[in-house]
């Protein structure tokens, strides 16, 4: 981009402040530390954080950047941070969290910066359920604008096939709504392109008149590691669309929220969640349960608002690097190609390697399609490693080695939700060809000055 002003990007940014309402922090000012994410391992290092409060703050500020050369991006929470530079500037959207449930009418009407806690805690109590990730504290916008893989997945399709609709503000600086029957190019493409088109001001979307189901976590001393994996893979197989499960070896620092049974050693995790029948949903389990003695055993019908305590993800900031597979299918001789890799004695540094089940309702096309791609995979297989400087190297490489493992089995593809980054061969692994292809139209249309810009955004590329 050009600076089509005579105004130096210095100059140009301490008049930000009359294009918005709201506060503008420069770099060692107060509101500044804003930026920093939930992933502290991403460099954050944006021209300005413009902390914004409503949609016109958006609008300006993409439009500032227009004229002046800068290019803007977008966080929530930073759960999926992708380095910033000093050329961008961050829209903060924390403050805009506001959560309106009609439980008549089963949707809620929710801002950009509300996390799945803040929609868990208002459509509870009504008996309704927003189809939320394994983390209630990841931001509802950039996951649903990422597809989606929520507990439930197999059950009810991507969180995003739920969405009725977005209010966005497009690259060229428009406040629009976009549904199937509005803008709907838009309505496709914001359902898997993440910010690519437009930076998202609210969103509308279904709850489910789920109030509770049977699930939890069996967890196992990792010396169990090869039969409990072995078994859950054969088990999973004949499972119907109304149950879900995962598995996680995982190795956890002895740290607050971590079970003393837990922390500081090799466990492995079956997670599961039932909905429907509960009594069927425990007799299914049943198999699982015999093949080892385990640890802790927290399933039992639970309240939908305890959804969180399925997977038990961290909530407090930390370093990370993940990567993500994605595998066609899990032969007893990938189980053992994983388990050699990154089971007992293998001196893997991962935290967390972990298969989701896939497949049942998320294979399926919804009503509307969107730019979420990579539907028919049978399993996404997830390394998350502590990225502090001592050992991020190593764990990284290790991830790399845990992905060669299962290279036979793999599809060569991943999702928009997982394993963010600026690799310039990602974009072909989470999208297809022809969703490449819109993505990059559709940003000509609505980004035509190419100011929205993260790891993830789709461009045309000019020779
Ligand atoms: C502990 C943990 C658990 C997770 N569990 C799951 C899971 O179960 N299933 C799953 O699918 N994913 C999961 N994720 C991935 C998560 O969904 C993505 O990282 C998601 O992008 C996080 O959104 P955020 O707003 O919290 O993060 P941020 O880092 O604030 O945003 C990440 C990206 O989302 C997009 N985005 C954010 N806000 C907007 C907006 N207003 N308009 C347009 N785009 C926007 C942008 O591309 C942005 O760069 C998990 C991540 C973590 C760290």
């Amino acid at each position: 981009m050009t600076v089509p002003t005579e105004l130096t990007h210095d100059d140009a940014l301490q008049t930000l402040r009359a294009h918005v309402t709201t506060h503008v922090a420069l770099p060692g000012e107060p509101g500044y530390e804003r930026c920093v994410p939930w992933n502290v391992a991403a460099a954050v290092t944006p021209a300005a954080v413009v902390l914004a409060t409503t949609p016109e703050d958006v609008a300006g500020t993409v439009r500032f950047a227009a004229a002046h050369g800068f290019t803007v991006t977008v966080q929530a929470t930073g759960h999926g941070a992708v380095g910033i530079g000093p050329r961008t500037i961050l829209v903060q959207t924390s403050a805009m969290k506001h959560c309106t449930v009609d439980p008549r009418a089963r949707t809620a009407r929710v801002g950009a910066g509300a996390r799945w806690q803040d929609v868990l805690d208002a459509a509870t109590p009504h008996g309704l359920a927003p189809l939320c990730g394994s983390a209630p504290g990841v931001g509802v916008v950039g996951f649903l604008t990422g597809g989606g893989i929520g507990p439930l997945v197999r059950t009810v399709g991507a969180s995003s096939d739920h969405v009725r609709g977005f209010e966005v503000v497009t690259g060229d600086g428009r406040l629009l709504r976009a549904t199937p029957e509005c803008n709907a190019d838009l309505f496709w493409g914001l359902r898997g392109g993440k910010a690519t088109l437009g930076i998202v001001t609210s969103v509308e979307i279904d709850l489910l008149p789920i109030a509770e189901f049977y699930g939890g976590a069996l967890f196992f001393d990792g010396s169990d590691a090869a039969a409990v994996l072995r078994a859950w893979a054969s088990w999973c197989v004949d499972l119907p669309e109304t149950v879900n499960t995962s598995i996680a070896i995982q190795q956890l620092p002895p740290l607050p929220g971590v079970p003393e049974a837990l922390a500081g050693r090799m466990t492995v995790a079956v997670r599961y969640t039932a909905v429907g029948d509960l009594a069927e949903g425990e007799r299914l389990l049943a198999p699982m349960r015999a093949v080892a003695s385990s640890l802790l055993d927290t399933v039992a019908v639970m309240a939908y608002a305890a959804i969180g305590a399925v997977h038990g993800d961290p909530v407090d900031p930390m370093p990370v690097t993940e990567n993500q597979a994605l595998l066609s299918s899990l032969p007893i001789e990938a189980v053992d190609a994983l388990l050699a890799v990154a089971g007992p004695g293998s001196g893997s540094p991962q935290a967390i390697v972990e298969l989701r089940m896939l497949g049942g309702a998320l294979a399926r096309e919804p009503r509307h399609r969107s730019a979420f791609c990579r539907r028919d995979a049978a399993f996404s297989l997830l390394t998350i490693g502590v990225a502090a400087p001592a050992i991020a190297a190593t764990v990284v490489e290790h991830a790399g080695a845990v992905a060669s493992a299962v290279a036979p089995w793999a599809t060569g593809e991943q999702m928009p939700n997982f394993a963010p980054s600026y690799d310039p061969a990602r974009p072909a692994r989470v999208y297809t060809e022809d969703t490449l292809h819109w993505l990059a139209a559709l940003a000509d249309r609505y980004d035509p000055a190419g100011v929205l810009a993260t790891g993830q955004v789709i461009r045309t590329v000019r020779g």
